[in-house]
Parts: structure tokens; sequence; C-alpha cells
């Protein structure tokens, strides 16, 4: 049987547990233990008691006072007391075995090495006392042989940043010549070198200057053998455009711009969409947008965004609305421009009573121009700007009774006429679609209409006649070119989906 080996705590030893009765034994080796002990400190106190009061010294003053034996006694306790004393005066103190101190000088030398709180006097850091006599003063500064600059083109150009930065006007017209038609914009950082000069009153000869001169260009212009030259860098550019998808939310803007499409861009596609959704009835959160923009990647990471070529709306139930950018304008998938021309009836619901033309005036009693086209509709009714503008006019109009004019451009404007109500002021700006008032009665009217007319490059025309003023439609061979390129746009891959493409696009 595996038995350890077991040292006893108190000095005896302690029979190990039997097979049997192990507790039993244990508690009878304990028991032996401590009789053990107790007699041993039995032992040393019987020990203790015979040295103080049986042994040779006995120092005890508090008996038998002033006998011959107490004197004695007396006098060795003084001789100990004394002989004490004498020992430790015999002693060597450790401080005077440490080095002197500093001097005052000494100490004002090593006080910049010192590690010492500054309230203690500590000058850590400090340049240490230059010994002045081996100082010898230099005529003049010594010039480093080349000078490094860094300068940022501001909005006045390079030339004035290079002259800033102090490159010679040589120099600059020097450079200005090498880069041609390169004009590096605001904001680029140019890395130029400045050379050594013969005397300090000529400026530092420039030796060489790097910078982005374009989006895809850098170059590096240097001085070989006293005249500069210039080695033209591309900078290679994936101008794949930039397509995101995502919910349009709470917001249509504010979902484009946290899925990393610029402000600009951004602003676009809703001006532009706003022409042909209804903005007014609400998109739906959970309808989608769908946009492609122009975008420049440079190889060394720069990323610039251009216009916005394809613009999509998606909303539950109906078919997507797609705009694409051709030849400057925004036409629907259909070839259909995005800027509508005017509205067709300014008046909801409303039918033609009195068209364009000589009549015979109802209320005037002769024939004479007619020089718009009238609406019936009931009092009240409410009227629409035909297109966006700005009301040139709201006011009594003589015969027009209340009338507002809106110009929509240089050459375009319109008028309505009779109305019992005006909602718009002169100078304020309306969209199209827009209420600008209600139908009415006013003026030389025979009942409630809107007379409205259409007036072109100063002159009234028939309103019916016109078809896609402001607005184009694309046809034949522009319509087909216009769909293929609508195609290829489709076929673009989404970059990402958002919101979680946004920050995927900062790169
Ligand atoms: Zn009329």
């Amino acid at each position: 049987m595996y038995q350890p080996e077991y040292q006893p705590a108190f000095g005896g030893s302690v029979a190990l547990p039997a097979p049997g009765r192990p507790l039993r034994r244990v508690a009878d080796g304990v028991a032996r233990a401590l009789a053990d002990e107790r007699q041993r400190l039995a032992d040393d106190l019987a020990a203790l008691h015979r040295a103080t009061t049986v042994g040779d010294v006995d120092l005890d003053l508090g008996t038998a006072i002033f006998t011959r034996r107490w004197w004695m006694k007396a006098g060795a306790c003084a001789g100990l007391v004394l002989g004490a004393g004498w020992a430790a005066l015999q002693v060597q103190p450790i401080l005077p075995l440490l080095p002197p101190g500093f001097t005052p000088v000494q100490l004002e030398d090593a006080r910049p090495h010192m590690i010492a709180p500054l309230a203690l006097g500590g000058r850590t850091g400090a340049g240490p006392r230059v010994n002045a006599r081996l100082l010898r003063p230099l005529a003049e500064p010594p010039e480093r042989p080349r000078v490094e600059r860094s300068v940022t083109i501001g909005s006045r150009g390079l030339a004035a940043a290079l002259r800033n930065a102090g490159v010679s006007s040589g120099d600059v017209a020097e450079v200005t010549d090498l880069l041609g038609s390169a004009r590096p914009g605001g904001g680029v950082r140019a890395e130029l070198v400045l050379g050594r000069r013969e005397t300090k009153t000529v400026p530092r000869p420039l030796e060489s200057l790097n910078l982005r001169a374009a989006f895809d260009l850098r170059v590096e212009i240097s001085r070989v053998e006293g005249a500069l030259t210039i080695k033209r860098i591309p900078i290679k550019v994936d101008s794949t455009p930039l397509r995101l998808s995502g919910p349009v939310g709470s917001s249509l803007n504010r979902a484009l711009r946290s899925a990393g499409i610029p402000a600009a861009q951004a602003g676009e596609f809703v001006r532009q969409m706003r022409h042909v959704v209804d903005f007014q009835r609400g998109l739906g959160k959970s309808d989608r947008y769908d946009i492609i923009i122009e975008q420049d990647r440079a190889e060394t990471g720069e990323v610039r965004h251009g216009k916005l070529l394809f613009g999509a709306i998606m909303r539950k139930g109906k078919t997507p609305v797609e705009i694409g950018l051709f030849k400057g304008e925004y036409y629907l998938g259909s070839g259909e421009g995005v800027k509508k021309g005017l509205m067709k009836t300014p008046v909801d619901g409303a039918r033609m009573s009195s068209g364009f033309g000589m009549r015979f005036h109802p209320v005037l009693g002769f024939s004479r121009m007619h020089k718009g086209v009238d609406f019936g509709a009931a009092s009240g009714e409410p009227i629409m700007a035909a297109g966006g503008g700005t009301v040139s006019f709201a006011g009594w109009h003589g015969g027009h009774g209340r009338y507002v004019m809106i110009r929509h451009n240089k050459e375009l404007a319109t008028a309505y006429a009779h109305m019992s109500r005006i909602a718009v002021k002169p100078g304020q700006s309306v969209r199209q679609g827009q209420v600008i008032g209600n139908v009415g009665s006013s003026g030389l009217s025979t009942g409630p209409h809107l007379h409205y007319e259409v007036w072109l490059r100063g002159k009234a025309v028939n309103p019916v006649s016109l078809r896609f003023i402001g607005g184009a439609e694309l046809s034949g061979r522009a319509l087909n070119e216009f769909q293929r390129q609508m195609n290829r746009w489709r076929a673009l891959p989404t970059l990402g989906s958002a919101p979680k493409s946004a920050s995927s696009t900062g790169d």
C-alpha cells in the first residue's frame, strides 16, 4: 500500500492512519504530540527561571537598597550604560563616506540633467551652459544648400503659389510655358526644391517641381544642365460610372446623400424627377431609387464625380420611371423630354368653351381677336400654373379682371384672367401645377370661366397648337441612340445597395 512520507508538525511522530480505524489512529497521534510539546515548554520555563534568579548575574536594584551588594549592582549597571555609549561613539557614521556635494556652479550645470520637479529647481531638458570662450561669432549665417517646400495652389493659380514660395519670375514663366494647357486647380499640392544661389541678393533657382497638373496627369519638372525640363507621367483613370440603388426612406435627397452621392448630383436627381414623379403625394418609404453618375477614379486613389447620367424611381405596383441624359437634356425612357411643356389644361377637368382667334365678343357686342382660350369651370375651382416660372403680374387688369401672368422663360409667358381670387404675388416663383388662384367672373365676363393666354416672344399664340414648348421629344435616329445608351446604363452593375453602400463609396 502506498504511504506518503509525512513530516509531523509537533516534533513528535504522528502515526499514519492504518487501514481499518483511520480516524481513531489520527486522533491518538495528535494527542500524543500535544502532550510532548507541553512537557518541552514546561522544561524551558524552568530553565529560564533558574537563569534569572539563581545565576551569577543579578542586577535587580529593587531589593536591599543602599546595601553594599546594591551599590555593586548599581555600579555594574552604570558601567554597562557607559560602555554601550562609548561603543556607539566608535561606530563610523555613514554620511561622511558620500562624495562631497556640488558647488553652486556644478549644480547649475547639472540641473538640466536632473530629474526633479520645477518647484524644486529642476530644469530638465534646458541647454547646458556653453563655454563662452569656445564660441566664435559667424560673419553671416550659412545657407542650406537646398530648400524643399510644399505649396498648395490657391485661388490665384500656380504662378502666384510658386512666387510665394520664393521661385523667381523667370522660373515661374518657364514652368508655365512647360505646363502648356495644363492648369492645375486650387487645392492641388506642389512639391518643389530650390537650389543653391550665388549670392543672397538673387532668388534661389528652381531645381525641381512635382505636381498633379491634371486629374490624369502628374508632371515632374527638373533642372537638367541649367535648363528646366518636363516629364509627363499619365495617371490611369477608371471612368466606370457609379451606380447606386436603395430605398427612398423618409427623404429621397437624404437617402442619396447618405449613400455617398454628392450634393450637386443628388439635387439634380431630385430636380429632374420632380418633373415626372408626383412628389406631392409622397414617395413611399419602400420605394427605391436607382442612380448612375459619372465617376473617374484615378489609380492614385482620387475620385471625381461628374454629371447625373441615369435615374430611376421604382414605386410599388407602378412601372419604374426612368430618366437618362442625352446631349445635355434629360429624357424619359420613351424619349419624351423630362422638362415638360405647359400643362394643357390649367384647371382640373375643365373643357374648352371658346377657342383662339377672331370671334364675336358676347359682352362688347362686336367681333374682335380672342387672344386666348376659355375653359368653362365652376367658380372657385383652383387654377394651376401651366408651367414653372415667375409671377410677372398679379392684380386687376381692366377687362381681364383679376389677372395673373407667369413668365416661364425669356420667350414664353402664360396669363390667367377673370379670377375670383389671386393666391400669388408679383415676383414670386411658382412650380408647374401650383395653385395660383381660383376661377371667377371678374372683369368683362359673362360667367365663371378661365380665360387662358399663352404669349410667345411677345405675341399671343394659340395654346392648343403648341406642342412641347420648352420640352422636347426624341425621335428617329436620336431616339434609337438614346435608347441604346439607356440599355447600357440599365446593364451597369450596381455598386451597392444603400444604406450599406454608404461606407464603400468613399474610396
Ligand atoms: Zn376668353
